[in-house]
């Protein structure tokens, strides 16, 4: 199926004279008529739901969705994007591992690894996405388990070449992980350029209407972690808290998902509620249709800008003046998403200003969603960086972050152009 099918066709599938629409299974537990058969679930010797803080049948269904749009094999909700990003790399690297990270990734991200898993004993090497593949070779260490980084950069709206990094990972005999929220899969599939794990904040295009934090996980099943013992001791060699199950040998592709579902889930517990499933799978129905919005009110909006005197610079990779307009032209022929970046030629204090004349556009911690919004990731995101940190991140003291929503574009550039013309005075 085409991805606008699979969107409103796949994951739950009812049977005859079952619901129409996917149920909310709102329940924490699941009844099984004999003590043996539940003992089974717990050995996993039997699939099937025992308790909600591992699987839920409702996240079950729109996990399968997801998977399917990213061309996976197996995927989980999490209780956010932070949860995803967080299992992703915990789930195969432990205290003495190292991953290597691109610099100019989402600043909760380079927060976790650089803060708060280097606490935990997992040491990160910072690296800019755009330098030569012999330089980033030398970010590798024998203990390297992973490399992290973003389809489309948030803030800084860096275009990744993926090709390069999983070649780079692949040679180092390690997976790349990619944080895949920003393109969505409709617009980017990571895996057919040889990542092998993609994240999401599904907060954000997924879920499309502010409405609800979640995030997921997808494993394209192309990593073979059974030929790296070693490396990947947690997949690879048996689990005492499972009675001895090798999740390589038990479950083959699917041995990364049911890890981080069985152990992760188990012992950290961030399920995504079935009720923010349930609005996340009506969310995704209308995807593609509102990617396609956002894409073109970006493009209209961007030109916009660039041609505006006030405006000292633009950086949205559809513009043919962008550094990253050829490798997203590759990577994302259809178009990338709808946040814009931009700097005033009065610096910060009249993006502030700027900011505070909108009418349309909100000022809010949010991105990605229906309705235009605005932030200043130095005053806020980003907050925690220091100067340094955010040249790395390539976010501009003065960078204003515009996401583009989907009503009329006239109106989006109407309300720009009058909170533009009150800066001098
Ligand atoms: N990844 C990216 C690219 C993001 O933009 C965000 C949040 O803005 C996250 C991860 C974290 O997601 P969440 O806010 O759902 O925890």
């Amino acid at each position: 199926m085409k991805k606008e099918t699979i969107c409103i066709q796949s994951g739950w599938k009812p049977k005859n004279g079952e619901p129409r629409i996917l149920p909310i299974y709102q329940s924490t537990t699941y009844k099984y008529e004999t003590s043996e058969q539940m003992g089974r679930l717990f050995d996993l010797e039997e699939s099937g739901y025992f308790y909600t803080r591992l699987q839920n049948p409702t996240n079950d269904f729109v996990a399968q969705k997801i998977c399917e749009l990213e061309g996976g094999v197996a995927a989980m909700l999490t209780s956010s994007g932070q949860a995803a990003n967080y299992y992703a790399v915990f789930n195969i690297c432990e205290c003495g591992d190292h991953v290597v990270m691109s610099s100019t990734i989402y600043g909760g991200t380079f927060n976790l690894l650089t803060v708060t898993m280097k606490k935990m004993g997992i040491a990160c090497t910072v690296v800019d996405p755009d330098l030569p593949e012999e330089e980033l070779r030398k970010a590798f260490r024998p203990n390297t388990k992973c490399v992290m980084a973003e389809t489309i950069a948030n803030p800084a709206l860096v275009v990744l070449d993926i090709e390069k990094f999983a070649r780079v990972a692949h040679e180092h005999q390690v997976p790349l992980i990619v944080d895949n929220t920003f393109a969505t899969p409709i617009n980017c599939n990571p895996f057919e350029w040889g990542a092998d794990i993609v994240t999401h904040s599904t907060t954000k295009y997924m879920d499309g209407h502010a409405m609800t934090v979640g995030g997921a996980i997808v494993d394209s099943g192309n990593f073979d972690w059974s030929l790296y013992p070693d490396k990947y001791p947690g997949l690879c060699t048996p689990d005492d808290s499972y009675h001895g199950v090798t999740y390589t040998e038990k479950f083959g592709k699917a041995a990364y998902i049911t890890k981080a579902t069985s152990q992760l889930m188990r012992d950290l517990g961030s399920i995504q509620a079935p009720q923010n499933a349930f609005l996340l799978n009506v969310g995704l129905e209308t995807l593609p249709l509102r990617m396609e919005r956002h894409c073109f009110n970006a493009q209209k909006t961007a030109e916009f800008l660039e041609n505006h005197d006030q405006v000292a610079w633009v950086n949205y990779p559809g513009l043919k003046s962008n550094q990253y307009y050829e490798l997203a032209k590759k990577y994302m022929p259809n178009g990338t998403c709808g946040v814009i970046s931009f700097g005033l030629k009065g610096g910060r204090k009249a993006a502030e200003k700027m900011m505070d004349e909108l009418k349309l556009a909100a000022i809010v911690t949010h991105v990605a969603d229906a309705r235009t919004c605005v932030l200043h990731p130095a005053s806020h995101t980003h907050r925690q960086m220091n100067d340094e940190q955010l040249k790395e991140a390539g976010v501009a003291p003065d960078l204003i972050r515009l996401s583009v929503g989907i009503e009329n574009v006239e109106d989006i550039i109407k309300d720009l152009e009058q909170a533009l013309s009150k800066i001098d005075s």
